[in-house]
């Protein structure tokens, strides 16, 4: 009851946002730039005054994204499944640490705690838990703005993807618009807290009768 008067409630009243789902890779890349820019990313999200929602690895550039949100004084939670947290790769130092018992139960928790999702650089996992949040805000099981910082261009073919997919009529224009793209945190931030949803108008019933 309380989560959905508060989804509501944020629904009208977007200044609400508080905790930010960051997915994001285990590790920290081959280019400088992606650890440095996320760095970046994380000192411009603690002087938001945004929480930090994520994984709740000390590896990659979940740990560098952390560590900047908690030298600006911002809370941290984690979200692990239990086996990977007995790897010995939990953050030891972040505000909370909710274990949990799968995968797909860590994505539920992550989406039902956070009010917004930033995509920065990774691998299959961050693609995974990106392609589940973006699915579930089409199918309305969500409805949350979700924003990827393109971070020395690496996901231009992702968006390359995604606008053949468009092209080719798999993927409806307003979904599409609805995906935040910037190269800059600070920019980026700025258009997540004047996000608007762009609703199709009967999608499924055009699905049914054209099939695109
Ligand atoms: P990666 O982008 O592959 O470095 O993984 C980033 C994060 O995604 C790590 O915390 C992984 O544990 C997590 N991850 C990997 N595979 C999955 C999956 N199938 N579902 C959810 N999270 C995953």
């Amino acid at each position: 009851m309380y989560l959905w008067l508060k989804q509501r409630y944020y629904f009208f009243n977007r200044s609400l946002m508080k905790n930010i789902c960051v997915f994001c890779g285990s590790s920290r890349g081959f280019d400088r730039s992606y650890e440095a820019g996320s760095r970046e990313f994380g000192k411009v999200m603690a002087d938001e005054g945004f929480n930090l929602v994520y994984g709740g690895a000390n590896i990659g550039l979940m740990k560098v994204v952390a560590d900047e949100m908690l030298a600006g004084g911002r809370e941290v939670y984690g979200v692990m499944p239990h086996f990977l947290a007995d790897k010995e790769i939990a953050h030891e130092g972040i505000t909370r640490m909710h274990l949990v018992e799968s995968m797909a139960e860590r994505k539920q928790v992550m989406a039902g705690i956070s009010d917004a999702f930033v995509i920065l650089p990774g691998g299959v996992g961050t693609m995974d838990e990106f392609f589940e949040a973006l699915s579930w805000n089409q199918l309305k099981i969500m409805n949350k703005p979700i924003a990827i910082l393109n971070l020395n261009g690496f996901f231009d073919h992702l968006v390359d993807f995604l606008d053949h997919a468009l092209e080719e009529k798999f993927l409806r224009k307003e979904h599409r618009m609805n995906l935040i793209l910037e190269k800059e945190p600070k920019a980026l931030f700025e258009k997540l807290k004047v996000f608007k949803f762009v609703e199709p108008v009967e999608w499924v019933e055009r699905l049914k009768i054209k099939g695109y």
